[in-house]
């Protein structure tokens, strides 16, 4: 027997199946949600349901997978898709209404609308994910989390630049130029923050020409949502897309702020150029891309001069 998925897919509705194992969504913009019923999740609600195109998507790093309703039947119990085919071309489960017929034809396949998705999405329990995916865990207290984090992504012989925005420029700035294992051994944490970029040797200028090495592109977007949880949680739906698309996520860092800092390993030049080009559509700062380098960056511990709290570190991966 040839299975017919596309009319599979056209005769039931993704939200038909959940209502009839009880899982009641919530509207949410042009979405629906509720909490992953893949996953099993606890607390959030990244499981997203697109009625228009009769589609689903979970967004939690537990999952992060989405398709039709043959799809969430394969994900829901287990089974294969040729069962899960089989299961929804049956004519009719005993005990269950006739099907919904679905006049509209089937959508074409996904095509994730990053700029609608962080529109529409909500992601409560982001950071409880970030840092259960985190393969180093961050300390319970910020004060600790520079050292993990320097420790993770430099070599103890990178020079980097540590300090107040404005300990640049002047030959006794030379003092703000230290080599990681030099950092490492201060007894507390260095007051200010951090740039994302290895400097030569000798450098006192925290500025383009100074940069030796710039290993990391940081990413940032402040612009999605007034509410700070709400735009924090739109930059970690962000980063779970950037690492979809391939690229490798070292640091998360909550500013203290209103968003999210992602440190990714930098992308080849084909990927960053793409990343460039669409840095309007997904409201990142693109010049902070390379300006991250020699950008004074928040530190796990300092504190947020508006907010009066301390930046965390909520994902490392060596
Ligand atoms: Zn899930």
């Amino acid at each position: 027997m040839k299975l017919d998925f596309a009319s599979v897919n056209q005769r039931h509705s993704v939200e038909d199946l959940l209502a009839r194992r009880g899982i009641q969504l919530r509207p949410s913009g042009q979405t629906k949600i509720c909490p992953c019923p893949i996953h099993n999740q606890q607390t959030g609600q990244s499981f997203t349901v697109y009625p228009a195109e009769n589609r689903w998507y979970c967004f939690s790093a537990k999952c992060r997978r989405g398709g039709d309703v043959t799809d969430l039947l394969v994900a829901l119990d287990g089974i294969t898709k040729a069962e899960a085919a089989r299961i929804l071309g049956a004519e009719q489960l005993p005990g269950e209404a006739p099907k919904r017929q679905r006049p509209a034809p089937p959508p074409p396949p996904p095509r994730v609308d990053l700029a609608r998705l962080l529109a529409e999405h909500t992601f409560d329990g982001y950071d409880v994910e970030l840092w259960e995916e985190s393969s180093i865990r961050p300390d319970e207290d910020p004060e600790h989390d520079w050292r993990l984090m320097l420790g993770a992504l430099f070599a103890p012989g990178d020079v980097l630049w540590m300090g107040e925005p404005e300990e640049s420029g002047k030959p006794w700035n030379l003092a703000n130029f230290r080599s990681r294992a030099q950092w490492l051994e201060c007894p507390s944490r260095p007051a200010g923050r951090v740039a994302a970029g290895v400097f030569h040797p000798d450098s006192f200028s925290r500025c383009r020409a100074s940069v030796a090495r710039s290993p990391f592109v940081v990413i940032e977007g402040d612009t999605y949502d007034r509410d700070p949880e709400r735009n924090k949680a739109a930059c970690a739906a962000l980063f779970a897309w950037l690492r979809s698309i391939g690229l490798r996520q070292r640091a998360v860092i909550d500013t203290g702020g209103k968003s999210l800092h992602g440190w990714f390993d930098r992308p080849a030049d084909d990927l960053l150029s793409a990343l460039r080009t669409r840095a309007d559509a997904l409201r990142i700062d693109a010049g902070l891309l390379d300006r991250c380098a020699w950008s004074p960056l928040r530190l796990p511990g300092c504190t947020h001069s508006r907010t009066g709290k301390p930046a965390r570190l909520l994902f490392l991966a060596k």
